[in-house]
């Protein structure tokens, strides 16, 4: 019976025990919990308030002191651990200790184990709440494991790798962070409160000397921030890379717009319009797509077209106005020129003189992609590819998840850090947290 319980409730302590109906169940408040009893006692050797070791009867047993540990959940109840634990008086130092257990930290009533699933699950996109409620344990509790954990994966600052990525996020309503992180890898290495330059210039300087900033090759950015004159100064020797999948997601949103302005005109009460409208509301995928990757001879039954091929589709829509087709034609040369990496050809198209068609959306962004033209050129020269910048995009989204409700910056930036370098997988790191 004993040995079936602890192997349950994964206590490995022998010195604690359990008799035949040691199970209870109670309410609290509305909600069932079970409860557990068990004992805890041994034979000390030494007195734990003196150290005296035990001679004769120098240290006897004496009484018991009750304690309620929350376990982990079993089944669908809350379930705590009601310990006796063994009281004993010491002759030498004429006082009385009490008999520990490694399931659970001095003065703490949350087991170790506890702490460790709510560890794990705060490095996973769960909520505060859900964590709490899930785990039986306060918010509180949840932060405080949280700012435990955190404090093991503290940056280590100094050396800068090679290539650097700057990027921002939303952390709360109208408020963006800022983060940096190794291109290469795509480890974060830190993330800041604010991303004006001032701010980011008194980190770098503060955190890292010239000598190992001068090291930095590479710094890969948005194309919509304002980081230019900041690398430049924080970091003398670096590229400035804007990366691909920024530059295609710039002229991608050009190409949207002006479908969406087209698309609007067919929204009338003429059914030929309405039937316009639909398709081009429909089918926006097919504009956006490399137009060489169009397939031109595979048929497939269409709702709003019938049996037809993509390049078809994507023609007859073309054919409904002609802001769309010239657009349209701008966007994928454009398009063509950097996925093939076409420096000269793009430059050349960039600096061409517009036709009268071409809308205000287009003409920012040729505005946008000129004045960023070397450093587009950069994104030519250097292997950094879409996939890692996505994936970062990706975690980034993620956590966005995570931070809903979080007002305090340093207590988002602890999960942050624990979201991306816990690995649950890891018994070290586990165990690490468990005796901390
Ligand atoms: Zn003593």
């Amino acid at each position: 019976m004993s040995n079936n319980i602890k192997n349950l409730l994964d206590i490995q302590d022998e010195n604690i025990t359990f008799e035949e109906d040691c199970v209870t169940y109670g309410t609290h408040k509305g909600i069932a919990y079970q409860f557990i009893h068990g004992r805890l006692s041994y034979e000390p050797n030494s007195c734990l308030k003196c150290g005296a070791k035990k001679e004769g009867s120098s240290i006897y047993k004496n009484g018991s002191q009750k304690s309620r540990i929350t376990l982990n959940m079993s089944g669908m109840r809350p379930t705590y651990l009601v310990l006796k634990k063994q009281r004993f008086f010491c002759k030498d130092c004429q006082s009385s200790f009490t008999a520990e257990t490694p399931i659970v930290k001095k003065h703490c009533f949350i087991s170790n184990n506890v702490k460790s699933e709510v560890a794990v699950k705060c490095s996973e996109a769960q909520s505060i709440t859900n964590i709490s409620r899930d785990c039986c344990v306060s918010h509180a509790t949840v932060q405080r494991v949280i700012n435990d954990a955190a404090k093991h994966f503290k940056p280590h600052y100094r050396a800068l790798p090679e290539h650097l990525s700057f990027d921002e996020f939303k952390y709360a309503k109208g408020k963006m962070a800022f983060e940096y992180i190794n291109a290469e890898t795509g480890e974060i290495l830190d993330t800041l409160e604010g991303r004006t330059n001032k701010m980011i210039r008194d980190h770098f300087i503060t955190y890292y000397d010239l000598t190992h900033r001068k090291r930095v090759k590479t710094v890969t950015i948005d194309m919509n921030s304002a980081y230019v004159s900041v690398i430049k100064e924080l970091f003398p020797n670096a590229d400035i890379i804007i990366d691909r999948f920024h530059i295609i997601q710039l002229i991608n949103r050009s190409m949207n717009k002006t479908r969406i302005k087209v698309m609007n005109t067919f929204n009338t009460s003429n059914n030929e319009d309405l039937k316009k409208y639909r398709r081009l509301k429909g089918y926006w995928k097919l504009i956006l797509k490399n137009q060489s990757d169009l397939l031109s001879t595979e048929y497939r039954y269409y709702k709003l077209f019938g049996q037809r091929t993509e390049r078809s589709i994507v023609q007859e829509m073309l054919a409904y106005d002609e802001e769309l087709s010239t657009n349209y034609e701008l966007y994928q040369t454009l398009l063509r020129a950097i996925t093939r990496q076409e420096f000269n050809n793009l430059n050349m198209l960039l600096n061409e003189k517009r036709q009268a068609e071409i809308n205000g959306y287009f003409r920012t962004s040729i505005k946008t992609l000129k004045k960023h033209l070397p450093y587009i050129m950069n994104s030519f020269k250097y292997p950094y590819n879409n996939g890692r910048i996505e994936g970062i995009n990706n975690k980034i989204k993620v956590l966005n998840r995570v931070a809903y409700g979080y007002r305090n910056f340093q207590n988002y930036k602890k999960r942050i850090l624990l979201h991306f370098y816990f690995k649950p997988a890891s018994i070290n790191q586990n165990k690490k947290l468990s005796t901390a």
